[in-house]
């Protein structure tokens, strides 16, 4: 339901903003570190906005890729490198016992990538989240 959160606030803040003037389109930043459902984000912004007289407004939504560097070297690297690492990490320490069987821990969260990864080139656990938490109205296009 966080996606609904996010929607209802992005219609609150334009509808708000802009109060009079005819909004045509409305561009929306989206780092893939939110975790957010892209396709229930896109329907809750289309009932949302059609219950605040915004039904003709176009939403863009700009998926933000994710991107760390590491303050130690310098080496830069994206989510699918990130997921990688932290595969490699959960195979020697997060995998929890149950019943006779290993598994990884159930409930994924972007957000704790950052804090478990390290540095694919020296190891060191000095991250810097360069993109990937957006969260924000870049553009508005009014009539
Ligand atoms: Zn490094």
């Amino acid at each position: 339901m966080h996606e609904w959160a996010v929607a209802e606030s992005i219609v609150n803040t334009i509808s708000k903003s802009f109060g009079e003037r005819k909004i045509l389109e409305v561009n929306v930043k989206i780092g893939e570190l939110r975790g957010l459902n892209f396709e229930v984000l896109k329907d809750a912004l289309k009932i949302l906005s059609k219950e605040s007289n915004l039904e003709n407004v176009k939403f863009n939504l700009l998926i933000c890729k994710a991107t760390f560097k590491c303050l130690n070297c310098g080496e830069e690297w994206n989510m699918r490198k990130a997921l990688k690492i932290l595969k490699e990490i959960l195979q020697e320490d997060y995998y929890v016992e149950e019943e006779d069987e290993l598994e990884p821990p159930t409930h994924f969260i972007p957000g704790l990538i950052v804090g478990l990864q390290r540095c694919p080139r020296c190891g060191r656990m000095d991250i810097d989240v360069r993109s990937g938490r957006e969260l924000e109205i870049s553009g508005v296009v009014v009539e």
